[in-house]
C-alpha cells in the first residue's frame, strides 16, 4: 500500500478575518474549506498552516513532512519572509509538488518558481467564467468535463506573465470576453508545480464540484518522485 501523500494547505487568512462578507463564505478560512473536501479523501494526510502563525507555520520540520503544499494568499504577499519563500522554493526544487490557486500568482514562492512577472489583469466585478479542458488526457483533468462554468467569479486575463507551461489542462473564458491560461505545470527540478486560477475570496469557488476534482488530482499528480536537497559535491572518478 501506498503511503498516505502528507498535504499542507497554507492560507495567508486575512479576508476571513478583517471582512464579514468574506467570512460568510468562508467561516472556517480558505483552509479549512480547502481541507473539508482534501481531508475527505483516505489517502491524503492534512494540515494547515497561515501566515500568522510562527515561521508562517512554515518550519523546517512541517516542509520536511510535507508531499505537497497548497498555497492561497492575496492581499499580504509582501508579509511573507524571504526566507521562508526561499525555503519553500527550496523544498520544490527537491521534490515536493507546489499547488498555486488564484491570487498566489503573485505570491512570493511562486514568483520566485516562475522567474517571471507572473502578473495579468483582472476584474471583481462578478461574471461568469467558462473552463475548458484542454488537455483531458492529463491527470489533473481526470473526471474533469470538457467545460464547466463558474458564476460568478472574478476574471483574470491574458497576457499572464508566466514562464511557458511544460502543460497547459485549462484555459478560461470570461463574460466580458477575456480568455486566460487557468490551469497550468511546470517542473522546477525535482519537484513539479500546478498553477490554477478559480478561487477569489468574496465567491464560493472551493465548494464547485470541478474545482475540488481538479484541486484532488492535482494533489495526487504533485506527490513527490523523490527528495534530493540541492548540492553539488565534487565526484570521484569511477575510472582510473
Ligand atoms: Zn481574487
Amino acid at each position: 500500500m501506498l503511503e498516505k501523500i502528507r498535504v499542507t494547505i497554507w492560507n495567508e487568512y486575512r479576508h476571513e478575518l478583517e471582512s464579514p462578507q468574506v467570512a460568510a463564505v468562508y467561516p472556517d478560512g480558505i483552509h479549512g474549506a480547502l481541507a473539508a473536501f482534501l481531508g475527505g479523501v483516505d489517502a491524503f494526510e492534512i494540515r494547515t498552516a497561515t501566515l500568522d502563525e510562527p515561521e508562517h507555520g512554515l518550519t523546517e520540520e512541517v516542509l520536511a513532512e510535507t508531499d505537497v503544499l497548497i498555497w492561497w494568499g492575496h492581499k499580504a504577499h509582501d508579509e511573507v519572509d524571504d526566507a521562508i519563500a526561499a525555503r519553500v522554493a527550496a523544498r520544490v526544487h527537491a521534490g515536493m509538488g507546489f499547488i498555486a490557486l488564484h491570487s498566489a500568482h503573485y505570491a512570493k514562492p511562486f514568483k520566485c518558481l516562475m522567474g517571471s512577472t507572473c502578473s495579468l489583469c483582472w476584474r471583481d466585478d462578478g461574471e461568469k467564467e467558462r473552463i475548458w479542458t484542454v488537455r483531458p488526457a492529463h491527470p489533473i483533468a481526470a473526471g474533469v468535463p470538457t467545460h464547466f462554468e463558474i458564476d460568478p467569479e472574478e476574471m483574470y486575463g491574458e497576457p499572464f506573465g508566466i514562464p511557458e507551461p511544460d502543460e497547459l489542462i485549462f484555459i478560461s473564458w470570461f463574460a466580458g470576453g477575456e480568455v486566460f491560461r487557468s490551469g497550468a505545470t511546470w517542473q522546477r527540478s525535482h519537484g513539479r508545480v500546478f498553477y490554477f486560477r478559480p478561487g477569489h475570496e468574496t465567491f464560493p469557488t472551493y465548494a464547485d464540484a470541478n474545482v475540488q476534482r481538479v484541486i484532488t488530482n492535482a494533489v495526487r499528480w504533485a506527490r513527490p518522485t523523490v527528495n534530493l536537497p540541492d548540492s553539488a559535491p565534487r565526484a570521484e572518478r569511477l575510472e582510473p
